[in-house]
Parts: structure tokens; sequence; C-alpha cells
């Protein structure tokens, strides 16, 4: 992915777009429709790009940092899990945790 061609900014309605713009079921239903790895000890962990790709394919483009700040939003909330420093993420639904993955070292 050449980062050069990302847009920095969006525009909607004359406005920068915020994480408002993007409804948290929205995201959360992003990470949902991304494939989890199988196999033994795999852990439902999505990388960071194909979680943002999933969501782009409802909201349109989002700058990488917006959609970081939205990550972040949903881990204050607890809706998702993972690592928010910029790297491959590791994203998933803190249900998902409850659900057996207990320990996972990002959810509280
Ligand atoms: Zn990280
Ligand atoms: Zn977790």
């Amino acid at each position: 992915m050449d980062t050069a061609e990302r847009p920095t900014v969006r525009f909607i309605a004359g406005r920068r777009m915020q994480c408002k713009d993007i409804p948290d079921e929205v995201l959360c239903d992003a990470v949902r429709r991304v494939p989890v790895p199988r196999g033994p000890g795999a852990v439902p962990w999505r990388m960071s790009w194909d979680v943002q790709a999933a969501l782009e394919e409802v909201t349109g483009p989002v700058p990488d940092r917006l959609f970081l700040a939205k990550i972040r939003r949903l881990f204050a909330k607890g809706l998702l899990g993972g690592c928010d420093c910029g790297c491959r993420g590791d994203y998933h639904l803190t249900e998902e945790c409850q659900n057996g993955t207990a320990g996972c070292g990002y959810c509280p």
C-alpha cells in the first residue's frame, strides 16, 4: 500500500470528517466481516489494514489518523480490544474475548 496516495483529510458537507461520522456499530461490523485466522491456538484478531478496508467498503475513504482515533474510542468504550500504536492492530471484539480468549492482554 502506498501511503502517499492515502487521503489525510476527508470533507463531508464542507467540514472535516470526524469520529462521529463513523457509527460505532459500522466499525464493529467491519471487524466482524474480516475473516479470522484458523488453526490450533489461533485467536480472532484482525490486521488493522483489513479492518480499515472493510470499513471503507461502507464509508468510503477514511483517513488513517481518523481511523485510529475512532479505534481508540471503541477501545475506551470497551467494545474493541487490540493495539492502537499504528502496528498491525490485532483488533477484535471484546465479546469474542469473553467467549474464550480471556487474558488476551488488551481487553480489561
Ligand atoms: Zn501496536
Ligand atoms: Zn481481547
